[in-house]
């Protein structure tokens, strides 16, 4: 076969490849336009980010970032306090005091080892969760690891459940942490379980400023 013939014919393979690549895209768009016209309720989510990979409380720190391009209104409560500052928290209050910001004050239970301590610090940080949860100003509320006092029975499951169902309809809540349970599942929009496949620190590379916190 000559050079030309060869040129030819990858050519040819090329513009095959060209033409059903632009089906497949005209199908895809097809269906997605029509999903998109189908999907007519307008109303807040509930996200759950779980799972034990790293990049749940990143997520949520996105939507926020998200939420304030738009102008919207966000408050962040994070129930748990990580021995280590974390870059969104020193973000947050130095350049954005619009945002609703807590964090439970204390250590945390392998820290501390004081349980009845856990709980009302728990109690206290859900104390001002709640009442951002019925505001129906707050566009985006992040619940960081709140899953936590759940699994330690630190906080009242079925109180937890009733105010994120009874928020202001158009209110989002990004719920974080491992686990959380079945019931907290079924009230929420949207889960997304993040799969540790691997983490850089298992295999010893120490937790990065700016990524990891
Ligand atoms: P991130 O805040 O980075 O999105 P995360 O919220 O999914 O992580 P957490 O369980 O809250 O995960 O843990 C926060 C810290 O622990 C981060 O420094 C993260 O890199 C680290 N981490 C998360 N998953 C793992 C894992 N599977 N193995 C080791 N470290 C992890
Ligand atoms: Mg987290």
């Amino acid at each position: 076969m000559s050079e030309f013939e060869d040129k030819d014919k990858d050519k040819n393979k090329d513009q095959q490849k060209n033409l059903k690549h632009k089906n497949a895209m005209e199908k895809q768009k097809t269906q997605v336009d029509q999903r998109i016209e189908e999907a007519s309720t307008e109303r807040g989510v509930a996200v759950l980010l779980t799972g034990n990979g790293k990049g749940k409380s990143s997520s949520a720190f996105g939507m926020v970032m998200r939420a304030l391009g738009y102008g919207q209104k966000v408050a962040v409560v994070q129930f748990i306090k990580g021995v280590q500052l974390s870059g969104e928290e020193i973000y947050l209050r130095d350049h954005c005091p619009q945002v609703e910001f807590y964090q439970m004050g204390t250590g945390f239970t392998w820290d501390t080892q004081d349980r009845s301590g856990d709980i009302a610090a728990a109690t206290k940080t859900w104390a001002f969760a709640k009442p951002l949860l019925a505001n129906p100003a707050i566009d985006l509320v992040v619940l960081d690891e709140l899953t936590y006092m759940l699994a330690y029975e630190y906080l009242e499951q079925s109180e937890i459940i009733e105010t994120i169902q009874q928020r202001p309809p158009q209110q989002s809540v990004v719920v974080t942490g491992r686990g959380g349970g079945a019931a907290l599942r079924d009230v929420m929009d949207t889960v997304s379980e993040v799969k540790d496949i691997k983490h850089a620190f298992k295999a010893g590379i120490k937790a990065r400023k700016g990524v990891d916190y």
